[in-house]
């Protein structure tokens, strides 16, 4: 270390051990001299700093003022400071304080021309900086923040708050500094809650929860609240920070979003959702304690016609009074749900045996019976209601809610107004009919699996043939042969009898078309639905499909059944009464089953009845047959109506029917149904 001439003062030692590193500058900032400390600060031999410019130090963005900062300082240095950060040779920076007074020296080592320099005080002020830096950001914090903020000493007296705090409690900063806590308590919290929170917070120096708060407008509101203490150096508490947000808005809120998701809006009933989280609590209760319970979806039957007939506003008081009716019905701990539209579910608790939910059933069934009174209008529904028990049936939810649907639909399906236990065959018939549902839509769409059969109907009397009828095959996936007994039930429920139905019909305008080339003219009897009567078959569609084969409505009969006449509704008639005008044969169908009221044959415009099979496959030995038969011909014959006996399986019988006078027979004992393409080669065998 290079010598100057202080070393043998005694003031050599101070100078450069100094707790701030001291330099030596002239006019324009270069360094004369500079103690051991501020050699330290930068990390440098003395030897390199002499001579260089203090500039060369200061760090970055700040050096190219710093030089016109430090002359401003030169001059007027008394009162005057100056601060930045200052670079060492590691590259390290620290924040320093610059402080000079002006010498006038002779010593000759700082000695340059006479001129004065000045002695600056380096002080390091890094950590202070950072400190306030520090401060700084936490008033900010402490100022801006929407959280709520007090700090009390270690009696809990209050030393200051936030703004978020004034405005929270409503009351100006000189009114709560200096008070106690104690003037916020809302009365609610019980003496032992706040015992316990101050026990919390001396061990653990820490409490957060919940707690009821009074605002200076004496209003109550709920706080969370943290409390931390603030311990000095020997650990002991000297201050606590209590930070709260108001959450009664916020738990308002919750609840509401939590109400929405679990209950009905129209009946305030629990919903599917609830349903299900609390039939997921009983089932798992029951790993604890085993208990029966069962569970009821309960479908009100013709609901829509209360909508259609007198308005949703009535359709909505009905439910309303069927949740009410149901909970008279059922004890306060079961579980009343509204599933949707007009499904309800019903969970009944600890129930010791199957009767009482079938007890229950059938009081619900009472209760729903009873005319609903809807303001100035009545209405009447009644229920089918589904069972199934827990753990007997299923020990899942889904499986419970599965059976539940599907013993309602055979309540339904049983007649309304009724119960079923569920049983598990049910689920074998239902999935069967599903994948049978499926495979018809499929077959539907490709048209590929559908036939037609034919089966002639002759004269009795010359034995020609008058006609046949169609009779639809059903070949799924190529091979099993499915009839139309079971095909057509399912079309009928699902909708699709409709598009299938207009495939047959156009189906067998081509095959008549077909005969036509082949110089044959037979009628086609066709079936059709009671469900495509008197709206969804129209005679207009069937008319122009007839044309484009250069066909007309003489050449179709339309075998009908009783469920058409059964409605009696005028559009029928109306139907009924045009298909006839424009030509269409009218038959009806398996005659003697169901009703059979001879009234229909005096009513209705029908060109033909069809007695039913039934009757005639036994006829040569049953005498009461044989009368019935007998009847029906001699009232036909008084009206001028065609008669056709189905079924007809021998000679016998043949013989039977021709004598008793009628005049027109089908069934195997004439021939089978057979492949359309089949019939020109038969007919021609026939006629031979
Ligand atoms: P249906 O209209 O009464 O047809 C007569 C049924 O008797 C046919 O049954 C026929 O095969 C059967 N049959 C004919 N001769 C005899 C016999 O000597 N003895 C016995 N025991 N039965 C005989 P299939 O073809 O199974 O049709 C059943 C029913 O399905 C039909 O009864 C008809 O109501 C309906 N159906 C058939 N095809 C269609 C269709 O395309 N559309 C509609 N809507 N229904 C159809
Ligand atoms: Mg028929
Ligand atoms: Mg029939």
């Amino acid at each position: 270390m290079a010598k100057d001439d202080l070393s043998g003062n005694p003031f050599y030692l101070l100078f450069h051990q100094a707790p701030v590193g001291y330099l030596v500058l002239d006019n324009i900032g270069l360094i004369r001299g500079a103690n051991e400390t501020f050699c330290r600060m930068v990390d440098q031999e003395r030897d390199q700093l002499i001579g260089r410019s203090l500039a060369e130090y200061v760090s970055g963005v700040e050096r190219g003022i710093f030089l016109a900062r430090y002359r401003a300082l030169f001059r007027n240095p008394a009162g005057q400071n100056l601060e930045t950060f200052i670079q060492s040779a590691r590259r390290s920076t620290f924040y320093a304080h610059l402080q000079g007074v002006r010498i006038n020296t002779l010593l000759p080592c700082w000695q340059v021309d006479n001129r004065s320099l000045l002695l600056l005080a380096v002080t390091d002020l890094t950590e202070h900086k950072r400190a306030e830096e520090r401060l700084r950001l936490a008033a900010t914090v402490f100022e801006t923040s929407t959280e709520s903020i007090m700090i009390t000493d270690s009696h809990g007296i209050i030393k200051a708050v936030n703004g978020a705090f004034t405005k929270t409690m409503g009351y100006e900063l000189r009114e709560i500094i200096g008070q106690n806590p104690r003037i916020f308590k809302s009365g609610r919290m019980p003496t032992e809650y706040y015992a316990r929170l101050w026990r919390t917070l001396i061990e653990v120096g820490y409490w957060e929860g919940e707690i009821w708060n009074r605002r200076k407008n004496g209003k109550i509101y709920q706080e969370w609240l943290t409390i931390t203490a603030v311990q000095d150096s020997e650990g002991q508490n000297v201050e606590y920070v209590a930070i709260f947000s108001d959450i009664t808005r916020r738990r308002l809120s919750t609840e509401e979003i939590y109400y929405q998701a679990h209950y009905d809006s129209l009946t305030r009933l629990p919903n599917r959702n609830l349903l299900l989280e609390r039939l997921g609590q009983a089932i798992q209760q029951n790993e604890r304690e085993p208990r029966k319970f069962a569970l009821l979806f309960i479908d009100l039957d013709h609901f829509k016609k209360v909508n259609e007939t007198l308005g949703l506003i009535a359709g909505d008081r009905l439910l309303q009074e069927t949740a009410q009716r149901l909970f008279g019905c059922v004890r306060i701990s079961d579980t009343v749900a509204r599933q949707m539209g007009d499904e309800f579910a019903v969970l009944l608790w600890d129930i010791e045996r199957s009767t009482d939910a079938a007890q229950a059933a059938a009081k619900i069934l009472a209760a729903l019976d009873q005319p609903f009174d809807l303001d100035d209008q009545s209405a009447h529904v009644s229920a089918s209601i589904g069972i199934t028990l827990f753990p007997d049936d299923g020990w899942e939810r889904a499986q419970l809610f599965r059976n539940a649907d599907l013993a309602m639909h055979r309540a339904k399906e049983a007649g309304r107004n009724t119960f079923q236990f569920f049983e598990p065959a049910m689920t074998e018939a239902v999935l069967a009919r599903r994948t049978l549902e499926t495979d018809f839509r499929h077959a539907l769409e490709h048209h590929d699996e559908f036939m037609l059969f034919l089966q002639p109907i002759i004269n009795l009397n010359d034995r020609r043939i008058s006609g046949f009828e169609v009779l639809s095959r059903w070949r799924r996936r190529g091979n099993e042969l499915v009839p139309p007994d079971r095909f057509i039930p399912l079309a009928e429920e699902s909708g699709l009898i409709h598009d299938f139905s207009r495939w047959m019909l156009i189906e067998a305008c081509r095959w008549l078309a077909a005969f036509k080339t082949e110089a044959l003219h037979p009628n086609l009897a066709v079936n059709l639905s009671s469900r495509q009567i008197p709206n969804r078959l129209s005679l207009d569609w069937l008319d122009a499909t007839l044309a484009e084969y250069q066909l007309s409505p003489i050449d179709l009969t339309l075998e009908i059944t009783e469920g058409v006449l059964l409605a009696d509704s005028p559009a029928t008639r109306t139907w009924l009464a045009e298909a006839r005008q424009r030509g269409f044969r009218i038959s009806l169908d398996d005659f003697g089953t169901g009703y059979s009221s001879l009234a229909y044959l005096k009513n209705f415009p029908l060109d033909r009845i069809k007695i039913d099979k039934s009757f005639i496959h036994d006829i040569e030995n049953r005498t009461l047959d044989q009368a019935l038969v007998r009847a029906i011909l001699a009232m036909t014959g008084e009206l001028g109506l065609e008669v056709v006996a189905e079924g007809i399986e021998t000679n016998s019988q043949l013989l039977l029917l021709q004598e008793m006078g009628c005049s027109y027979g089908q069934g195997y004992g004439i021939a089978p149904p057979m492949p359309a393409p089949n019939v020109i080669g038969w007919v021609r065998s026939f006629t031979q």
